[in-house]
């Protein structure tokens, strides 16, 4: 008999575990000493590390060393107080040990019978959180519709398009394919890229994509412009499919109405899509629902648990109001998974709602996050992100070097530097420089604005403050 390999021992397992957890928290607790963005030159991580693998095994100690030696330095620190950019991936202690006991436990939850839990907790989970944001009814699995985790919502949207495509062609897209049947895709001009490598992955092509414009003051999407195109369209024989609803756009938060889009796309059975990638967290308030009125309305719903609401990447809650759309066109059925549990068909396999087979067991970390926080605990720390962001915005008020480009939306705020593109990008890329913290930017109306996404889990008033005045110092500085 060969060698067998040294596993490690129960006990190992447990002190290397111990050992894990605590340099976790040591390095959280080290995070406002760091710079936030990586100041790591291309190659200076890969020159610390040897060309190939060990032969001989090494002990577990010295891969938290590396930890340390090899990675923090060449990190951005997305769990940083004062990380402001893109928009938050918030962890929380309760995500983590929820992900690691789903590794513990190592599931493939591809079928329902290939772990009855798997799919039976994240159907319940995703039903309570449905409740939670005030979704329709319709979005629960005791109907006709139902939810499931992706990883991204670029996988939601991109499978949101082939549900959209098998209804549309009554079936022809699977046996067939997309063709040349002229199929158009809707979103405005600041609809989440997603949408566009959606329609390239579908086969559908950039260009199938039509761009909408939207009204320059909220950059909301102009609904008379959306039905207009889609009339011209349908009247030179294309065939109208999916409109993209922002609900929290990625630039500036801008909130497409979705019962006015609606209301268009009946007219032409399009299937209604909405994004609210990053902002239909915040439903968990209902203060902050007013964005979603209409949502009733839609076909599909995405928002991610894994930016702002405190679950770990990846996790990305997705709903449909007619499940059938999206296993009609995702199912398959090959010999060596037949199974009596799905020949019922009184069960869900999750297999059939999204492009990949296989799935990791991601409910258990959002379970862990809305029992452990509790409802009350997450719309405390939803508005704490309001709350900042206003204090982001009165700041911006109180300077009159700066001012808001668009209302703060949520916990969004974006501004610039009244002097110009320049002394904006500058004074931004200036804070990022100095490690102090780290913002982003984007372009509205073609003028350069500098984003400050709120909603860390570990952000401050005095982290607000500090970040401030970094971006006041840079803004006085000689250009
Ligand atoms: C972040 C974001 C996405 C993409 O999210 P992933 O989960 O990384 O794919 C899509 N749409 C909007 C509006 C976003 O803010």
């Amino acid at each position: 008999m060969p060698d067998q390999p040294a596993h490690m021992s129960p006990e190992e397992f447990r002190r290397h575990g111990h050992a894990a957890i605590d340099w976790i928290a040591d390095y959280w607790a080290s995070l406002d000493d760091l710079p936030v963005r990586s100041q790591a030159a291309p190659g200076d991580v890969r020159r610390l590390l040897p060309a190939s693998a060990p032969e001989q095994a090494e002990p577990f100690d010295a891969v938290l060393a590396d930890l340390d030696r090899v990675v923090v330095p060449g990190l951005t620190h997305w769990q940083h107080p004062r990380f402001f950019a893109y928009f938050p991936a918030n962890s929380s202690p309760a995500a983590i040990l929820g992900d690691l006991v789903s590794s513990g436990i190592g599931a493939q939850g591809m079928l329902w019978a290939t772990s009855p839990a798997v799919t039976e907790v994240e159907q319940v989970v995703l039903d309570w959180f449905a409740e939670a944001l005030g979704l329709p009814d319709a979005f629960h699995s005791d109907g006709p519709g139902g939810g499931v985790i992706q990883d991204t919502a670029s996988t939601a949207t991109f499978t949101a398009l082939l549900a959209a495509l098998h209804r549309a062609s009554g079936g022809g897209v699977r046996r067939h394919g997309v063709g040349d049947a002229g199929w158009r895709v809707y979103g405005s001009t600041q609809a989440h890229s997603s949408l566009v490598k959606a329609a390239m992955m579908a086969g559908l092509g950039e260009d199938a994509v039509r761009t909408i414009d939207v009204d320059p003051a909220t950059q909301a999407m102009d609904v008379d412009a959306l039905r207009a195109a889609i009339v011209e369209d349908a009247a030179a024989g294309l065939r109208p499919v999916l409109v993209h609803v922002a609900a929290g756009s990625t630039s500036t938060g801008a909130m497409d109405d979705i019962a006015a889009v609606a209301a268009v796309a009946r007219e032409g059975d399009v299937w209604v899509h909405v994004d609210a990638a990053w902002a239909g967290v915040a439903a968990v308030c209902p203060e902050h629902r007013a964005h979603l009125a209409g949502v009733e309305a839609a076909d599909s719903f995405v928002t991610n648990p894994h930016k702002w609401l405190l679950t770990t990447f990846d996790c990305s809650t997705f709903w449909v109001r007619d499940r059938a759309a999206l296993t009609g066109a995702l199912s398959i059925l090959p010999e060596y998974l037949r199974n009596a549990a799905t020949e019922s068909g009184d069960v869900v396999d999750y297999r059939d709602w999204h492009p990949q087979l296989g799935r990791r067991f991601r409910a258990v970390k959002l379970w862990a996050v809305l029992r452990t926080y509790g409802l009350e605990g997450l719309r405390a720390h939803v508005r704490s992100g309001v709350e900042l962001a206003r204090r982001v915005a009165d700041l911006v008020a109180a300077d009159d070097r700066f001012e808001l480009v668009t209302e703060p939306s949520l916990s969004l705020v974006v501004f610039r530097l009244r002097a110009g593109d320049e002394a904006t990008m500058a004074a931004m890329e200036a804070v990022n420089a100095s490690g102090e913290a780290y913002l982003s930017h984007t372009t509205v109306e073609g003028r350069a604005a500098i984003r400050v996404a709120v909603g860390s889990w570990r952000t401050t008033p005095a982290d607000v403050d500090r970040t401030w005045r970094a971006l006041q110092e840079a803004a006085s500085a000689p250009g």
